[in-house]
């Protein structure tokens, strides 16, 4: 059974709050106090905690405080009175944000007066297990091995970097639009070593070009034979593409291009069916040459897509300078807007630059469907997280392929496929 701990200073909300959760089968406690709230945390074993953030700033930020040291892992839920309180909504979202960057199990922000629905809503997220299978990935790093140039070298060589492919959908109808190829090491001994740990030694190392022709060899492999053409014949619907990162130290390379579509003959894979993400474009040394790489990328058709947008300090310069036919909204942003007004406003911006500029938008780490409604609604293209499929084997999304109607995470009143 679920255990609700609420600390919240207008009594009327709190008796409010316990009777929804005392509905929803919750076991209810509240507090007055700091110390009080603490002594109920320990004794209730509480599993998830509703804070009030207009209390008393001091007051709540101490809380998130004390909860990150105590290492809680209730599911949080704040709630705010924006109106009657003088605290400013962006305030309160950079508190949301504190006690997620505390590693806080944040579920959600309310502000008052605030519906039964919506604080049912989030109950219910509270009880269910936190989404993190990416994410414990992402942040257990391997003990630290060195990753030296020939170890790397040796990696490519032996073939032990794979593919997972993360599916896109179109926000509007849930059609597939294409997949993105993500690259894994399973090192013999380390076991799985995550991207943001050997990209930027694979850069450091200077093995860019031979490690991306790999990758790309086994991602135009599996696209062709998968997705091209089929086992079984036939044809996919739509005319789903396929996204590579590549890395700025690719744009250094002169003969990019041509390996590209060299590639592109090898494995029958039509360029315009390629998405080329860039990351890091700041990063960019030769502005010339990489302007006249990207610009003979393009004229042979291949999409270009400006990624983690919003995240880096030059983004907009480069997106006004260099060819891109596609904005990816960065992560970040997306999976916090439920909860933030910023986050939100980020995201719409940032859509509406893709229209106006006549580019396609893509957001990235949509981790639930009230996310792509949101998304579908501000007319965002596509979308692409957790809640649509995390990142898998090709094996496993030729299954996933193959299941029966996947309606569930369709938009709400989009036609069926
Ligand atoms: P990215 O290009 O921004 O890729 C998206 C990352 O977000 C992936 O992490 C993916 O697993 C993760 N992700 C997908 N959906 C969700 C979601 O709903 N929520 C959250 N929190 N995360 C989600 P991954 O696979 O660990 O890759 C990390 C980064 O490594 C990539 O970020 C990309 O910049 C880089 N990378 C991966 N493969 C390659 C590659 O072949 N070449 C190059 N140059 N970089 C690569
Ligand atoms: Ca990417
Ligand atoms: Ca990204």
């Amino acid at each position: 059974m679920g255990r609700l701990l609420i600390f919240e200073h207008d009594a009327q909300v709190a008796q409010f709050a316990a009777r929804i959760a005392e509905n929803a089968a919750l076991q209810v406690r509240t507090a007055e106090s700091v110390e009080s709230f603490l002594r109920v945390l320990d004794e209730q074993r509480s599993t998830c905690v509703l804070i009030d953030l207009s209390m008393s700033g001091a007051d709540s930020l101490d809380i998130i405080q004390l909860l990150a040291d105590r290492g809680c892992e209730a599911g949080i839920i704040l709630t705010s009175d924006v109106l009657t309180s003088n605290t400013d909504p962006l305030v309160l979202d950079a508190a949301a944000r504190v006690a997620s960057a505390r590693g806080l199990r944040v579920i959600g922000h309310l502000a008052k007066p605030f519906s039964a629905t919506g604080l049912h809503g989030l109950l219910r997220q509270a009880g269910s297990p936190p989404s993190t299978v990416g994410i414990l990935h992402a942040s257990r790093p391997h003990p630290e091995r060195e990753l030296n140039p020939a170890l790397l070298r040796q990696a490519i060589e032996n073939c032990e970097f794979s593919l997972a492919y993360q599916p896109q959908i179109f926000c509007r109808d849930g059609r597939l639009s294409g997949f993105e190829a993500l690259a894994r090491w399973h090192h013999p001994v380390d076991g799985l070593i995550v991207p943001d740990r050997f990209i930027p030694a694979i850069e450091r190392a200077g093995l860019m070009p031979e490690f991306t022709a790999r990758i790309i060899e086994q991602a135009f492999s599996w696209f062709h034979a998968n997705i091209l053409s089929p086992p079984g014949g036939g044809t996919l619907q739509g005319s789903p593409s396929l996204s590579i990162n590549i890395s700025a130290r690719n744009l250094t390379q002169p003969d990019f291009p041509e390996i590209m579509i060299d590639l592109c003959q090898r494995y029958a894979v039509p360029p315009r069916r390629v998405v080329l993400e860039l990351t890091e474009t700041s990063a960019l040394d030769d502005p010339v040459l990489s302007l006249e790489l990207l610009t003979r990328l393009r004229m042979q058709g291949f999409q270009l897509s400006i990624d983690d947008f919003g995240a880096g300090y030059s983004s907009m310069q480069q997106l006004a300078r260099l060819p891109f036919s596609e904005i990816k909204v960065d992560k970040t942003f997306v999976a916090t807007a439920l909860q933030s007004a910023t986050s939100r406003t980020v995201v719409k911006s940032i859509v509406e630059l893709a229209r106006s500029l006549t580019l396609r938008s893509t957001a990235e780490g949509v981790e639930d469907e009230a996310t792509l409604q949101f998304l579908d609604f501000i007319g965002c293209d596509l979308a692409q997280g957790f809640f649509i499929a995390h990142p898998m084997s090709g094996k496993n999304l030729a299954d996933w392929l193959n299941d029966a109607p996947r309606c569930s995470w369709q938009a709400p009143g989009a036609p069926r496929h």
